[in-house]
This record gives C-alpha cells, structure tokens and sequence, in this order.
C-alpha cells in the first residue's frame, strides 16, 4: 500500500510534527507560498489537487470546498494533538509502527540519514555523545539537523503502541 501524503491546515504545528515523526510525508499551509492575491484556502485546495495529498483541517467550510472538488479530506474537531493523531490513523486506517519512525524530519519534512558516531561527536552535545549510538541528520543540506533516540523517545513509542491498539479496535467492531 502506497503511504498517504498529508497537507495540513494552519493551527494544526503540533500534529504537522508528529505525522513527520511517524514517518509520514506532510506539509504545512504556513510552509506554502502565499502571495497575498489569494486567500490561504484557495492556495491550500490547489497545492492538495497538484500534490495529491490528503488535505487535514479543522475549517468546516474549507473541507466542504475541497470535498467538492473531490479531495481526501480528514476533518479535524480537536485541541487535543493525540485525539487529531487517533482520527487520522483510525479514519485512513493506517499503521503506525516504530520502523516507519524516526525517518522523516519533524522539521522540515525531508528524509534522514544515519551518520556515524564519529561524525556526529561535533555535531552534538558532549553527553548526549556518550550516552547514544545512533545519530540521525536531516538530508536537506538548509537544515541539517541532527537527531539521536533521546527520552523523547519513550513518549513516541508509548504513541505508536496507543495507536496500534486503536487501530485494532476499530478492525474488531
Ligand atoms: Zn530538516
């Protein structure tokens, strides 16, 4: 099954980085170029038709727009990142796993790459050096941040695990 591909809405920053942490490819309405001729919405409708992403958003009407012009969209009702994250995988009936995870990065959504310990010890904190063994950088050379499975980590699996048992209920009813 080909992986869907996201385009979020504004208000949406915390859910924007955990479907990138999740492995997921997604962009951001704040990341799109907007000159001011047009309204976010038009511009956010037309970017998810030439990109054919799955548009999510909490804007009923802008969701109305683009089902009409038959775009997949995921309407959103939530303040709650974990309830939006749960709509997400249990309506599209995705998988999260933990080797999709870690893949992506949260910033800038560009694939990472592993990098040996002995380049990133100037990469990082001194601690933090000596207490990993993995070391992750972002391959867009305009970012180039680097990652590590820090205690953040913890927090991430306990996600996927809580996604996983969503997912299940929902194939059992
Ligand atoms: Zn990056």
């Amino acid at each position: 099954m080909k992986k869907p591909k996201f385009i979020l809405d504004e208000m949406l920053g915390s859910l924007l980085r955990w479907l990138r942490i999740l492995g997921f490819d997604a962009i951001y309405a704040q990341e799109l170029d907007c000159n001011t001729s047009k309204n976010l919405d038009n511009v956010l409708i037309d970017k998810t038709e030439a990109t054919s992403r799955i548009l999510l958003t909490k804007d009923v009407e802008l969701a109305k727009r683009a089902r009409q012009k038959s775009q997949e969209v995921v309407l959103l009702s939530s303040d709650e990142v974990k309830e939006n994250l749960e709509t997400v995988v249990t309506q599209l009936n995705l998988t999260a796993n933990e080797e999709a995870a870690g893949k992506r990065c949260p910033v800038c959504n560009s694939p990472l790459e592993t990098i040996s310990t002995e380049k990133a010890r100037n990469m990082v904190p001194r601690k933090v050096w000596k207490q990993q063994e993995e070391f992750w950088r972002c391959s867009d050379p305009s970012c180039r941040k680097v990652f590590w499975k820090g205690s953040h980590w913890k927090k991430i699996k306990e996600t996927i695990e809580l996604l996983k048992s969503k997912g299940k209920k929902e194939n059992e009813t």
